[in-house]
């Protein structure tokens, strides 16, 4: 019997590899085994459902059974991958067996949810996912005021499209900016003040302590670990990832943050790969859809028997925030850049060089978009 390629997850990286490798070869067997539903939809989308007034099921773009039809693979939904046998090269799922000839695991991350007090902990909601958003958007619709863990990119955008919605939106971080591991300080401080302008409620440099359950059970007191109380109708975490790679540790596969791959996506196992938000390449883990899509072109071929390495260039981060769009790329938060900026009240472009005055990063904002492009065939690649 021919072995087929198996890929674990159907998220962006699963559903991009299994496009790749249908537009290289119309026969070869691809068996999709994957925990969740299998719909595809763009994670992205969850970002701005609420000023959208968008349900989990607006942003399915292709069920299930369309899309293994579609790209003529086997896909099993619900199946749980329990375990991998890189000796043997099989794996099990709900109680059965399964042999591979190539394996792919993109198994994504989980959002991190940080510890917290209170009978009203385990009322905290992550939107890390489609059925994240279906299992919560009927409490979310109905929540005049929400609380958003995290002050990243994800929580910053959540954070801005609940409050575009009409919610009272409070946004908290131990950070002392707005998307503090992306953002220089000033772009940030330009960020804080449009959505302290739309009346989020901004806390900074403290965190949730402690979640209780109000007495009709409707909504929760928040104390806040600089001793600040209020009351919420609804908790999001947006405070960050880790990435899946319980399965390929307990398989015996090297992993750190992620699963250690090669340039080839090539784990330490024979045969078994790995792609999208759960892989780590060259030390870093790159949970966006732009270095996966360019992974998985170079994966379908190397699955193909043309191994190829991925060749990541410099890539923008767009912030979907749209009372204050922003676009950066490269190194925008190194400790002694020389920065060059260039304000207006329409956006501002901001350069950041390094001692030998090699341009190693930028960030854009609003009208200034159009200069992103530009700058960024002038940064050195990345990778
Ligand atoms: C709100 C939000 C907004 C975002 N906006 C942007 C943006 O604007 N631009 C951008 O580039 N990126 C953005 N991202 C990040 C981007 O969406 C992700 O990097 C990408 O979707 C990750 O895809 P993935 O397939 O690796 O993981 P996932 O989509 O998490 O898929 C993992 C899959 O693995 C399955 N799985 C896990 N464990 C098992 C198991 N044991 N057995 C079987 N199946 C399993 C899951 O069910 C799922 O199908 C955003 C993310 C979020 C949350």
């Amino acid at each position: 019997m021919i072995k087929p390629i198996i890929i674990i997850g159907s998220g962006f990286a699963a559903y991009q590899l299994v496009k790749t490798l249908r537009r290289e070869n119309t026969q070869q067997a691809i068996t999709v085994i994957t925990a969740c539903e299998g719909d595809e939809y763009s994670k992205p989308d969850l970002s701005h459902v609420f000023s959208n007034k968008q349900t989990a099921a607006d942003l399915v773009r292709m069920n299930a059974l369309q899309f293994a039809t579609e790209y003529n693979i086997t896909l099993l939904t619900r199946h749980r991958v329990d375990s991998i046998d890189t000796l043997n090269k099989t794996l099990t799922a709900n109680n059965k067996q399964f042999a591979y000839d190539k394996l792919v695991i993109a198994t994504g991350a989980s959002a991190f949810v940080p510890p917290t007090e209170g009978d009203a902990a385990d009322r905290i909601i992550t939107l890390n996912s489609l059925s994240e958003y279906k299992s919560a958007q009927e409490k979310l619709t109905t929540a005049e005021s929400v609380l958003v863990i995290g002050a990243g990119l994800i929580g910053t955008e959540i954070a801005m499209d609940l409050n575009r919605s009409g919610r009272q939106v409070v946004l908290v971080d131990p950070a002392k900016s707005l998307l503090a591991a992306l953002l220089p300080d000033f772009i940030a401080a330009q960020l804080y003040q449009s959505l302290g302008n739309s009346r989020v409620d901004i806390n900074l440099g403290t965190q949730v302590s402690r979640l209780e359950q109000t007495s009709d059970e409707q909504s929760i007191n928040v104390t806040l670990s600089n001793g600040r109380t209020f009351q919420v109708d609804g908790v999001i975490s947006a405070a960050g990832l880790k990435a899946n790679t319980r399965l390929a540790s307990e398989a015996g596969i090297t992993c750190g943050r992620g699963i250690i791959v090669d340039s080839k996506l090539q784990s330490s196992a024979r045969d078994v790969y790995a792609l999208g938000d759960c892989a780590e390449i060259d030390g870093k883990l790159l949970p966006f859809l732009q270095p996966i899509l360019l992974s998985a072109n170079a994966l379908a071929k190397t699955l193909l028997g043309r191994p190829s390495e991925i060749k990541l260039p410099a890539m923008l981060v767009k912030v979907k925030t749209p009372h204050y769009p922003i676009q950066l790329c490269g190194n925008t938060t190194q400790a002694g850049a020389r920065w060059q900026i260039d304000a207006a009240a329409q956006g501002m472009t901001a350069k950041a060089f390094d001692d030998k005055n090699q341009l190693i990063g930028f960030v854009v904002t609003q009208d200034n978009m159009k200069q992103a492009f530009p700058l960024l065939r002038q940064l050195p690649a990345v990778l």
